[in-house]
């Protein structure tokens, strides 16, 4: 489940954002229009041929007021504890520097794969001077050029070459959920009490890189589950670790990883465009979840705070409206026991196939309420609906004219689903089709 992770490091200027960019292709223009996510990439996922991987630009990681060298020592050392396969990125125009061989002396110390790219290599006449390169003693360099897209693809057959052994991974039928949030707001407080006593814990993953590790549990209802990455929680104290992006980086990679999240916000503190951004990745990403707000032992409360506070919610995250909110306490224990048969429904939900004909039902029955909207004369007409995939659940509707289908009609087509069958916790997509 758990796909590779391939960090791209380098000094600065050598080109690796513009390479994490061309890597990382069109699916990284979805993420873009998300709500709250900005500009500066440093997570994206990517594929080659029949692999599919995530990327990092540790490039994107800035530590501070650290001086240059602490700096890309901090971001070799985030490549070197999180990826499976590293991209040393170094540039052909520039040719070797002492920045280049810090990195390298580094690497070359680790035990993870290096693959080595010399960038900026725009002509063949530029090819030989990647020799130079070899004194780095990573094995061979790749010439690539960035922003012209050339030798990319062999640079790639390259790095997946030294993926883990697939091999290893079977079936599983435990619900795999995550829990994220900014630091601070009790995400290990909530992972204490959820794997307090009760729980049976059957074992620690080691996953794919070293310090994810998964933990494994049965409830006294014999329903199992993987909090997924719980080492990510566990605070280790290394430089780059307080840096806001590489929490963000962290929650996306375990949003990957997981079906089920469990999204924490502090009560005291509130909402923070940082939420919004990590929340527009997981709905786009299509996972179910659920939204904790947490200490809610430490607020003034009447009888209208729980609801002032659910509208504020759902205010803040329109597109989250179908995530059941559920307000906690890490400190006093408040409704912690209900978090795991709340991660079960969700995941049933995510999970959930609706047959042709009871799906047909509905979407007649809306229209006969709410005729289809038309356009100079025509009319849309939808002939028929079949959900084609699940996790999350997906529907095509054929119909006379895309064109015609206005997105508020889908949103009421979508409403009309959501009213009878139960799909709490999960987003579902609608996919219009022309059906000649
Ligand atoms: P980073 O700091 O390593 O992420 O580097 P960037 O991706 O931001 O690129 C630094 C500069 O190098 C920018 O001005 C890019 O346009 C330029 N650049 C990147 N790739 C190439 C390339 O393949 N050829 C040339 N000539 N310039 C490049
Ligand atoms: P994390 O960084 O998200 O893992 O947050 P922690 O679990 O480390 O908690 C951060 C701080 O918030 C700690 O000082 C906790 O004691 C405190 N905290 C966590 N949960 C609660 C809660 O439900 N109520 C109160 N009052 N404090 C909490």
């Amino acid at each position: 489940m758990s796909a590779p992770i391939v960090a791209i490091v380098g000094r600065p200027n050598v080109g690796k954002s513009t390479i994490f960019n061309r890597m990382a292709g069109e699916r990284i223009a979805i993420v873009e229009d998300m709500p709250g996510v900005t500009r500066d990439r440093l997570y994206a996922p990517a594929e080659w041929l029949n692999y599919e991987f995530r990327m990092i630009d540790t490039g994107g990681i800035e530590i501070g007021d650290a001086p240059f060298l602490a700096e890309i020592r901090g971001q070799v050392e985030l490549a070197i504890n999180e990826a499976d396969v590293i991209v040393m990125v170094v540039s052909g125009r520039e040719g070797l520097t002492e920045a280049d061989e810090v990195v390298a002396r580094m690497l070359y110390k680790s035990d993870k794969p290096v693959v080595l790219a010399v960038n900026k290599v725009d002509n063949p006449e530029m090819r030989h001077d990647i020799y130079d390169f070899y004194a780095l003693g990573l094995g061979d360099p790749f010439p690539v050029s960035g922003s012209h897209g050339l030798g990319l693809g062999d640079l790639l057959d390259e790095i997946v070459k030294h993926f883990p052994d697939e091999a290893a991974e079977q079936e599983d039928e435990a619900i795999r959920f995550s829990i994220i949030g900014r630091p601070n707001v009790g995400k290990s407080s909530i992972v204490n009490a959820m794997l307090g006593e009760k729980r049976v814990i059957v074992s620690d993953i080691e996953g794919t890189t070293r310090d994810a590790i998964d933990t494994r549990f049965v409830t006294e209802e014999g329903d199992e589950f993987v909090m997924v990455d719980t080492a990510g929680m566990r605070k280790r104290g290394k430089i780059y670790e307080n840096t806001e992006k590489y929490s963000v980086m962290r929650a996306m990679k375990a949003i990957d990883d997981s079906n089920v999240i469990l999204m924490v916000i502090d009560a005291e503190a509130g909402i923070r465009e940082q939420d919004k951004h990590v929340a527009g990745f997981a709905h786009e990403a299509g996972r179910a979840m659920i939204i904790v707000v947490n200490k809610w032992d430490a607020i003034e409360k009447n009888d209208r705070t729980m609801s002032d506070f659910e509208n504020l919610i759902r205010e803040e995250f329109k597109f989250l409206d179908y995530a059941p909110i559920v307000f906690v306490s890490a400190k006093t224990g408040q409704r912690l026991d209900r978090l795991p048969q709340m991660v079960k429904d969700v995941d049933d939900n995510h999970r959930k196939r609706i047959t042709s004909s009871t799906l047909n039902d509905v979407i007649m029955d809306a229209i006969a309420i709410n005729p289809t909207p038309s356009d100079n004369g025509r009319r849309l007409r939808v002939y028929y609906a079949t959900q084609v995939a699940t996790q999350p659940p997906t529907f095509v509707i054929f119909v006379n004219d895309v064109e015609l289908m206005h997105f508020s009609y889908e949103r009421f087509l979508e409403n009309k689903i959501r009213e009878s069958f139960d799909f709490t916790g999960t987003p579902i997509k609608l996919i219009v089709r022309a059906r000649k």
